[in-house]
């Protein structure tokens, strides 16, 4: 029988609307030749929907995300917004959205793709064939840790992980080594922090649940320089709230342009996908946007959320036979280019690629 799915879209603001048209466009393809169908219910959120509504986020977009099998977002944000009081900006809009859906995973790949390693600012023997999974808890520790405040001479956040909190975020890691190299890197500060102490032996507990996962630690100082020095020793990283801020940034750089990089946010409810990117207002309406981090979070989704690992090969050999073939958009255009593409041009290529 047929497999059929919601994926509930929110293209948002900016160029959200052009690199979602595109990942559409792909998962219609790839649905096509699987015998897989997608209905597609689309949601508003951001400046647009403060325009349309007076709320960056009506409760019609999260009831509507919450009923769906999975949702991929696009990008929300922009200046004509930014003087709105906080509570009605865009932004605003996206935390209480990954709030309300209680996404305590952030998962972030770092791949690098052969045809772009010059497009990396480290050396090509140092990030060929990288592939890293940042999994990042998004919901607790530092940013949300009680007490914290300021006053004009003293300023103060607490570091809180409780051992649920830790033991649910590691299952997850785990579980995505599993289906991957089977490598567990923790990344925790234990040498000086409690939290991180308590991280640590929770790690090394779930640990015992998964025992072909290869589980080390490190610390986070060392992890950062690591990334840079020799970034194939990685296969998954799990970490805490503020360590993995900063550390899948830093991961996302060794790949070349923002353009290219995916996410997934999960937890118990609606998994929501998109790209790293913002909304891009300075090429937004241009047709420049690259749309593959887009693309590729669809990949995710069809991967992460719906169990379709085939149509989520199908999307990703596509993505790397269309860079294999000199196809790039302008941000990746510096790099042995054979056709310099509109977003659009970029998508139609990516779906001529899917098989
Ligand atoms: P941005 O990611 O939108 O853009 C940073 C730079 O990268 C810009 O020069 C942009 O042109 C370029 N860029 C981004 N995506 C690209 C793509 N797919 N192809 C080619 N070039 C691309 O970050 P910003 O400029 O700091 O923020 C713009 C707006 O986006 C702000 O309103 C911000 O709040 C919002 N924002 C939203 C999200 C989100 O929706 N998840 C995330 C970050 C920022």
């Amino acid at each position: 029988m047929k497999q059929k799915f919601n994926i509930s879209i929110i293209k948002g603001d900016g160029i959200g609307v052009e690199i979602i048209n595109e990942a559409i466009k792909v998962l219609q393809k790839v649905g096509s030749i699987y015998d897989v169908e997608f209905d597609f219910s689309q949601y508003l959120m951001g400046g647009v929907a403060y325009d349309t509504t007076g709320d960056p986020l009506p409760q019609e977009t999260i009831d509507g995300v919450l009923q769906s099998d999975a949702c991929l977002f696009g990008a929300i944000g922009g200046q004509k917004w930014d003087d709105l009081p906080r509570e009605l900006r865009p932004e605003s809009g996206l935390l209480r959205f990954r709030k309300a859906l209680e996404v305590f995973a952030n998962l972030r790949p770092a791949v690098v793709y052969d045809e772009l390693i010059d497009a990396s600012s480290l050396k090509p023997q140092v990030i060929k064939g990288v592939d890293i999974m940042v999994v990042r808890e998004l919901i607790g520790g530092i940013y949300f840790g009680e007490p914290k405040g300021k006053t004009a001479t003293k300023g103060w956040n607490t570091m809180v992980y409780t051992k649920t909190e830790i033991e649910r975020i590691s299952h997850v890691a785990f579980k995505l080594a599993q289906k991957r190299d089977k490598k567990l890197c923790s990344v925790d500060k234990a040498n000086v922090l409690d939290v991180s102490q308590l991280w640590r032996d929770t790690v090394t507990e779930v640990s015992k649940q998964y025992s072909d996962v290869e589980l080390s630690h490190m610390y986070v100082d060392n992890c950062a320089m690591q990334l840079v020095a020799n970034p194939r020793q990685f296969d998954v990283i799990l970490t805490g709230n503020i360590f993995g801020d900063i550390l899948s940034d830093e991961a996302s750089m060794l790949c070349g342009s923002i353009g290219l990089l995916p996410s997934a946010s999960t937890g118990e409810k609606t998994a929501v996908y998109e790209p790293i990117h913002g909304s891009a207002p300075d090429i937004a309406g241009l047709g420049v946007a690259n749309p593959i981090a887009t693309i590729a979070s669809a990949s995710m989704m069809l991967r992460y959320s719906l169990g379709l690992p085939k149509l989520a090969d199908s999307i990703d050999e596509a993505i790397k036979q269309t860079l294999k073939d000199g196809n790039r958009t302008k941000d990746i255009g510096a790099f042995d280019a054979k056709y310099i593409l509109t977003t659009t041009q970029m998508g139609d290529t990516i779906v001529s690629n899917i098989r």
